[in-house]
């Protein structure tokens, strides 16, 4: 037989190949037996198309609002308590996992490994209700059953129906420091680890299906990217291995004009820079997760944001430059529970050195501030309504009055030709002329103006605003056509 010329394989040469998409599948996507056979569909149209994918997956939805849930009844004691809660999802992964895979030995195995795996988690949650002290580090444990499960479950349906697929443990490539429960990843680490683990499942045409949001850092010990992390495990994949492409498959058409919950007439977006999705990430739109962008930003990859319930729509494309768009605004995001700080009245306000004090508080609480805004006597601040608020006010008491009002929401509009478009700001106003507004800002971002209103206003604020500046979309950046058909069907 003539030997053609020999393709030099990705784990010899270090490089990954050139088609590979990461395809991360949210909760919703993975939530139960139905949800996980679309999710393999979609997986084997890519490989019918010629790529090669790499799966990030998270937990079942729901599942890791369970799971601290039930670390916070065995911290209190309420061992009964946190055990039901296992032993319902318990029932929740069996039962995914017997409707899934019909062959008798294969679901035998997985069976066995789900219930090796809550008898486990069960161990803990008992140590837990013993000891009564939840720390972050625990915490991490007990939620990483959820990804660590999930994953097994699909590369086991994923096999079943035909894919080659190999369950690969996120935490022995997303390495981290050890900042439980909002780690960071470990750049230099992770590409390697990556390329080590990873390549050499490619050459073999394997699909590796590992766990989002998990990671853990270089001493082995499990750790978290924070809520909502899978995103970001996605786009950290995709950067180590210069991935073609990541897609994020979500329960929504893609990123939409507004939350489509707050407000139904919400709009898909067709494109939209990396830019402007930071920003609507950041700011609350929760359908990506803030850290997603970056990794994709330094390798420029074009992310994807589709629905695994509706494959055929196109979704959202992020990319580096988006098309001009004719309305100013892309998007609006929404940020709540939040907090006011006020610091007042202190003769030393605004004298040099000043802010420093001010901001040296927040550091020393790892507390970010999201606005600030200054006059002669009093400096506002807004930040996370979190657990070390009463200490950061008493801290900031040493310096100043201050007073800290909480249930505030954070309005953001995201759009790039804010600046170059003349009675914005007045337009944006009269829209909401019927709300309080608390504080304003513009200029730290072209792309970005925000508002703080009172939490209860927030959704009376995204409809109104919205109704004002998506009335007549440009159709090369939205959906429109989704929308003419909205209006035809409540006519008929
Ligand atoms: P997943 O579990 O797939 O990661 P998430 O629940 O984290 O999904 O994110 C998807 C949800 O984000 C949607 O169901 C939607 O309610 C919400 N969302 C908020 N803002 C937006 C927006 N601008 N566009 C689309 N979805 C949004
Ligand atoms: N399961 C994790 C969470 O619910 C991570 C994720 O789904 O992105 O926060
Ligand atoms: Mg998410």
């Amino acid at each position: 037989m003539p030997s053609g010329p020999r393709h030099a394989r990705s784990s010899e040469n270090g490089k990954a190949p050139m088609n590979l998409v990461v395809m991360k599948f949210g909760g919703t996507s993975v939530e139960d037996a139905a949800a996980i056979g679309r999710t393999a569909a979609i997986v084997k149209s890519r490989v019918a198309q010629g790529k090669t994918p790499v799966v990030v997956v998270s937990a079942m939805a729901k599942v890791t609002d369970q799971l601290l849930r039930a670390a916070a009844s065995a911290a209190q004691g309420d061992r009964t308590g946190a055990l039901a809660i296992t032993s319902r999802l318990r029932g929740r992964h069996r039962d995914a996992a017997a409707e899934l895979i019909k062959s008798p030995n294969e679901c035998c195995a997985l069976v066995d490994l789900i219930e090796q795996r809550f008898d486990s988690l069960d161990e803990v949650l008992r140590g837990l209700a013993v000891l009564l002290e939840l720390t972050p580090r625990i915490s991490d444990l007990i939620v990483s059953y959820g990804e660590r499960l999930s994953s097994r479950i699909v590369a086991a349906a994923f096999c079943e129906r035909g894919l080659d697929a190999v369950r690969v443990d996120a935490r022995e490539i997303v390495i981290t420091d050890s900042e439980f429960q909002r780690a960071a990843p470990l750049d230099a680490l992770i590409e390697k680890r990556a390329h080590e683990r990873l390549l050499p499942l490619l050459d073999e045409h394997k699909v590796p299906v590992m766990g989002g949001f998990i990671a853990s850092n270089e001493s082995g010990v499990t750790t978290t990217l924070g809520r909502g992390g899978s995103d970001f495990t996605g786009a950290l994949i995709g950067g180590a291995l210069s991935a073609e492409a990541i897609e994020i498959w979500t329960d929504v058409d893609g990123i939409m004009t507004a939350d489509p919950r707050v407000c139904p007439d919400a709009l898909r977006v067709k494109v939209i820079s990396f830019e402007e999705a930071a920003e609507l990430a950041y700011f609350g739109a929760k359908v990506l997760h803030p850290a997603t962008i970056l990794p994709a930003v330094k390798k420029n990859i074009p992310v994807s944001v589709l629905n695994s319930r509706n494959a055929r729509c196109e979704g959202t494309r992020i990319i580096s430059l988006a098309p001009h768009c004719r309305s100013p605004f892309k998007s609006i995001a929404v940020k709540k529970k939040l907090s006011i700080i006020d610091i007042v009245a202190s003769p030393m306000l605004m004298t040099h050195g000043y802010l420093s004090q001010i901001f040296a508080v927040f550091d020393k609480h790892k507390c970010a501030v999201d606005m600030v805004s200054t006059s002669e006597v009093s400096v506002s601040l807004t930040v996370d309504s979190n657990a070390s608020l009463p200490e950061i006010v008493a801290d900031l008491s040493q310096l100043a009055d201050v007073k800290c009002e909480g249930k505030k929401a954070l309005v953001c509009m995201v759009g790039d030709d804010i600046r170059g478009q003349n009675g914005i700001a007045a337009q944006v106003f009269n829209a909401i002329r019927h709300i309080n507004v608390r504080m304003i800002s513009q200029g730290a971002s072209e792309i970005n103006m925000s508002f703080m209103i009172e939490e209860d206003d927030a959704d009376e604020a995204v409809r109104s605003l919205h109704a004002a500046f998506f009335k007549d979309p440009d159709p090369g950046v939205f959906d429109t056509e989704a929308r003419k058909a909205q209006t035809v069907n409540s006519e008929q």
